[in-house]
């Protein structure tokens, strides 16, 4: 295979997809509880996306950021019109969202220090790689964009200690996703904010896997009573077609002028009109309150089923994202539910993670706490 192994790939190869379920190459169908890292939000096909992409196909794909791009328009209205956020800028990923976070942080500033987190991750780019809080991701490239420095999630002193008179931000996952399923605390949370008013700093909630409905709210800031200078999205954005975007307020319009940022593919049509039928979807109140229910009849099923297993240390959810954390490595777990017919994700060593697409069935929930309580007892 003429592919760089930068994947350990699991033995599974895709014939097919829709809604929670997938089908191999064999026939063998999966429940998917990984929805592709947090992507298929609305499951694998959803017709109503399938639909307006198909439209868009036979429209037009793309024309550059040279012309106006109606979808682009119309997509930032509903992320604007939903949260507190004026200007958004499309790019094609969540390393790039948070390249642009970064950027306009900076130059709206004039400062450069940024504050992230110990088990952060915000992206593989240099300055994302930089961003993100674990040492085996920078592991090897040499020296790093300057200028980051990681506090102690959940610990607001440590946040405290780091402010200088060069900060530009504070930069943080409202849940670390990859780092363990870790939601931030609310006093944690609202005091980080608090702190960044109090010292002239922006704060940047990197949204990427826990916005767009998958924390049972439209994006997981609303946990808290915080209003974000700039948030990131990408992921669940475009279920399942590459987009990301940065958000901002409107105070940051002009440093973000003609010529200062830009991307060819940014925005594409396709993928706009994949994230305006997501959107769609995703910002009616009926639909967040089901993905609500839903991750509390999930809940409920973790706590009676799950935790009181042996080999279970801690579950830790906020929503639709789920993390349990077992005493050892997990990895093996992980082969053996797919052997079973069930996808799920690692984070960290230890900890298996749940991302159900929002549109699973409370049947398919059942199913797959079978195969997780069966598994993990014999662990
Ligand atoms: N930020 C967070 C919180 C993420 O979970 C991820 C990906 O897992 C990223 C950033 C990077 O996104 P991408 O892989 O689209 O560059």
């Amino acid at each position: 295979m003429a592919l760089f192994p930068t994947y350990n790939r699991f033995p599974l190869s895709v014939q097919s997809a829709t809604g929670a379920e997938i089908t191999d190459i064999h026939g063998k169908t999966y429940l998917d509880f990984g929805s592709g890292i947090g992507v298929c939000n609305l499951g694998h096909c959803h017709p109503i996306v399938q639909k307006a992409v198909e439209k868009q196909l036979h429209l037009y794909w793309h024309t550059s950021n040279l012309y106006e791009n109606p979808i682009q328009s119309k997509v930032a209205a509903q992320i604007t019109t939903h949260s507190h956020g004026d200007y958004v800028f499309f790019c094609n990923s969540g390393a790039e969202a948070n390249e642009a976070a970064i950027k306009l942080a900076r130059k709206a500033t004039g400062k450069e220090k940024i504050i992230t987190f110990q088990q952060s991750f915000h992206g593989r780019t240099f300055a994302t790689m930089a961003a993100t809080g674990q040492e085996k991701v920078r592991e090897g490239f040499g020296t790093m964009l300057e200028k980051f420095a990681y506090a102690t999630f959940n610990n607001l002193a440590s946040v405290e200690q780091l402010i200088d008179e060069n900060t530009a931000a504070v930069m943080v996952e409202v849940v670390q996703g990859e780092g363990g399923v870790h939601p931030a605390d609310h006093e944690f949370m609202e005091g980080v904010a608090t702190l960044c008013k109090e010292n002239n700093i922006l704060l940047i909630v990197d949204e990427i896997q826990t916005g767009i409905g998958r924390t049972g709210k439209k994006f997981g800031f609303e946990h808290y009573q915080i209003e974000p200078d700039i948030f990131t999205l990408a992921k669940g954005l475009g279920n399942g077609l590459p987009v990301g975007a940065m958000v901002a307020k409107a105070a940051y319009k002009d440093d973000f002028g003609p010529g200062s940022h830009g991307s060819t593919f940014g925005g594409n049509p396709l993928a706009m009109a994949s994230a305006n039928a997501v959107l769609q979807i995703v910002f009616e109140d009926t639909f967040i309150d089901e993905v609500e229910a839903k991750a509390t009849y999930l809940q409920e099923k973790l706590e009676k089923e799950i935790a009181p297993l042996a080999s279970v240390q801690a579950i830790r959810q906020k929503g639709m994202m789920v993390g349990i954390d077992c005493h050892k490595s997990v990895a093996p777990i992980v082969t053996q539910l797919l052997d079973k017919g069930l996808l799920v994700l690692l984070a960290g060593d230890t900890v298996v993670r749940l991302l159900p697409p929002l549109i699973v069935t409370e049947a398919q929930m059942d199913e797959a706490i079978e195969l997780l309580k069966e598994t993990l007892a014999t662990f």
